[in-house]
């Protein structure tokens, strides 16, 4: 297993705790308003479109794909050497909602804008799991 001491662990928040609670059992959860069922991620304690407070955490598809990339080419510490280089990708979920992450488990020169990729999760820690992308099967 890959050592990930040393790389910048996400801290669960009271906001984010069911989100991160549910990665480590390689769930992704984004959240929906039960007013208006606009999805959305990262997770408030509102509706972005209708300010509704009534929101519900469902579980993603984890069906998405690339809407922009750029590969890492230098690590930003020692201990991201070790993978480097990589890819960082603003990710579009199927539902709708966008986030950051990495394509990994392919070959960094085949990733492009459009490209369907779905999640994987890696485990950091005990408590700690990342949701990241692969090409989709
Ligand atoms: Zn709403």
């Amino acid at each position: 297993m890959t050592d990930h001491s040393g790389k910048i662990f996400p801290r669960p928040s009271p906001e984010t705790a069911v989100y991160w609670d549910a990665c480590r059992e390689h769930k992704l959860m984004i959240q929906q308003c039960h007013s208006c069922n606009h999805f959305q991620f990262y997770p408030r304690i509102m509706c972005t479109q209708c300010m509704s407070s009534e929101v519900n955490w469902v579980q993603a598809s984890g069906k998405a794909e690339v809407l922009s990339f750029t590969i890492v080419r230098h690590p930003v510490s020692k201990a991201y050497a070790e993978e480097t280089p990589y890819v960082v990708a603003l990710i579009q979920l199927s539902e709708g909602p966008t986030l950051m992450s990495n394509v990994i488990e392919c070959d960094l020169e085949t990733v492009a804008i459009g490209m369907p990729v779905e999640v994987v999760f890696e485990n950091w820690s005990e408590e700690i799991s990342i949701p990241k992308f692969k090409p989709a099967e």
